[in-house]
């Protein structure tokens, strides 16, 4: 009756014993229920709607992620039927433009247009590109790479800007998972690519890794401005971007997710955008199972 020391003996008399000893006897002897405990029953109950309300916390986020996991799995299949029909079009448009372009003389009224045509035309095909990587999450071809290496090499080959201070950290026993390397390059490049653009006057952008024997784990952290916290829940919706028009596709997150979610890991974030409440930052944590699962 989680009665383990003398002042859990309240001896209320409810359950008929007059003392807790008295019941804990007629149980033994089989003559009563240690249900028959009131305190003993509520505190029974208290802890089962514990667990219901966790567990009813648990399924209602398995539920959020099981609707996100969908809507991304349709707005793939039409991401990909869209990018299909519009890329061949879309070249024939790009190839003609340019050719126009050649053609003309490059003082002619028409140049101007003409070059518009092209920079648009390139702008959609980069939209088009998003949407096919975006869609072609399926094929994870994993080999034994180095995180460590792939993460500096990652860093090596972008431009970063002059203001922002880039750091490898590495906490790993052992380096090695296996992963689609191509894929976790793309992974890493939307995430630095991001992290700069929420520094616009500079910062440190870190990238810290760690593992279990099990799993691989990769944060990046910036000291930009932070994601508000109403953006938090479409950071990862296609097409949902913050930045100014032209500036960004609103792929490069959805890409991510997806590739991650390929690869049955998990991307998580947590950013503070408000300076009253400290030093606004935002970190990517994204966790891999080392093997194929
Ligand atoms: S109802 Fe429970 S707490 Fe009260 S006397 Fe009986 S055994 Fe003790």
């Amino acid at each position: 009756m989680n009665k383990t020391t003398p002042e859990d003996e309240l001896n209320c008399g409810a359950c008929g014993y007059g003392t807790c000893r008295r019941h804990a006897v007629a149980v033994y002897q089989g003559i009563a229920e240690e249900t028959m405990c009131l305190p003993f029953v509520i505190e029974k109950l208290s802890t089962t709607v514990g667990d219901l309300e966790d567990s009813h916390r648990s399924l209602e986020s398995t539920k959020e992620a099981l609707v996100k996991s969908e809507k991304l799995a349709s707005m793939g299949q039409l991401a990909a039927g869209i990018a299909h029909e519009v890329n061949n079009p879309l070249g024939i448009l790009l190839l003609q433009a340019n050719i126009l372009l050649e053609e003309i003389d490059s003082s002619a009224p028409m140049a101007d247009d003409l070059k518009l045509i092209v920079d648009q035309a390139n702008r959609c095909k980069k939209i088009i590109s998003g949407l096919l990587n975006f869609a072609r999450q399926s094929r994870v071809v994993r080999q034994p790479t180095d995180m460590v290496e792939l993460a500096r090499d990652t860093l090596r080959t972008m431009p970063i800007d002059e203001n922002i201070m880039v750091r490898v950290e590495s906490t790993m026993a052992d380096p090695i998972a296996e992963v689609d390397a191509d894929q976790m390059v793309q992974v890493l490049t939307n995430l630095v690519s991001n992290a700069q653009q929420a520094m616009p006057d500079g910062g440190a952008l870190i990238i810290r890794l760690s593992d279990t024997p099990d799993e691989v784990t990769f944060m990046v952290t910036d000291t930009g401005v932070g994601i508000p916290r109403e953006n938090m829940d479409k950071l990862f919706d296609p097409f949902f971007t913050t930045k100014q028009v032209g500036k960004g596709t609103g792929l490069g997150l959805a890409v991510t997710h997806g590739i991650v979610k390929m690869h049955r890991g998990q991307i998580t974030v947590e950013s503070n955008a408000d300076p009253g409440a400290g030093p606004t930052e935002t970190t990517f944590i994204v966790t891999l199972p080392r093997h194929e699962l």
